[in-house]
């Protein structure tokens, strides 16, 4: 997988901190300051001033129907409608390796190679019965398996992508959805260093609202409360 940023807000800390200071008569100081408030506090509608558009290549296509539940953004793929599928590469889950070994990945492999040429071989079959290529395509994309990679421009402002980053970093995310929250994050904090604090949402809110769906390889265990243990605190 690879992530890019295409582009970006440019001097979005004032931006956002200038938007924010019309709303009151105090003075709220330093620019910088208040738009780490505004991260920290949550105040949210100032930070969608602020907008990313990142590439992402090779993600699989299981993983661009998840990023598309992310309703608060604008969302553009490859298309298998109008695009030949067949000489893509595929994902290739890191759990495959690390849990069952080779051979774990060998039966992988073999089983999203044979989806794949069942794609080409429907395709080609289509094709000598008289189909366009593109009402082939339209057709041999449903036997496409979701490993297959796909290609997606994606344009998130700053509120929703703090939100995505908080659902999508915890340990519960699937570990392709993890491995993309950590590009997105790495980017973001590379043009604005503040942003690197941004985490799971027990970071974030310093509770962890997973509560008992906690997992025990979360790595905030013994050091960020659930929702749950601090209303039992009252
Ligand atoms: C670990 C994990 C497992 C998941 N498993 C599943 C699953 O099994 N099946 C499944 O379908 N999804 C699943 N999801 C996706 C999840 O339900 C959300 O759809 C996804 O995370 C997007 O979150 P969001 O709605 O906050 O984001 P966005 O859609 O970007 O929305 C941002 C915010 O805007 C507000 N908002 C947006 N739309 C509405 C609306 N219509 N009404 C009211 N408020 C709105 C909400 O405050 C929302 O938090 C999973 C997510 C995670 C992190």
């Amino acid at each position: 997988m690879e992530v890019r940023l295409l582009r970006y807000t440019h001097d979005g800390v004032n931006l956002v901190a200038e938007a924010s200071k019309i709303t009151t008569d105090e003075n709220l100081g330093e620019n910088e300051k208040v738009f780490e408030m505004l991260v920290n506090n949550d105040y949210g509608s100032a930070l969608e001033h602020m907008v990313f558009t990142f590439e992402l290549k090779d993600i699989s296509i299981a993983l661009s129907r998840e990023l598309l539940e992310h309703r608060i953004a604008s969302h553009t793929a490859r298309s298998t409608r109008y695009c030949d599928e067949s000489s893509l590469s595929y994902h290739i889950p890191e759990n495959i390796l690390k849990k069952y070994g080779r051979r774990g990945e060998d039966i992988y492999r073999s089983v999203v190679e044979d989806a794949i040429q069942n794609y080409s071989k429907l395709y080609d079959a289509l094709l000598e019965m008289g189909y366009s290529r593109k009402d082939a395509r339209e057709v041999a994309r449903y036997a496409l398996p979701m490993a297959r990679h796909t290609t997606y421009i994606w344009t998130v402002n700053l509120r929703s992508l703090i939100n995505f980053l908080g659902l999508r970093l915890c340990v519960r995310s699937a570990p392709e959805m993890r491995e993309l929250a950590e590009k997105v994050r790495k980017c973001v904090s590379e043009v604005y260093p503040a942003l690197k604090k941004i985490g799971c949402r027990g970071v974030n809110l310093g509770v962890c609202p997973e509560n008992e769906a906690r997992p025990k390889e979360c790595p905030y265990r013994d050091k960020i409360p659930t929702k749950n243990e601090v209303r039992a605190l009252r």
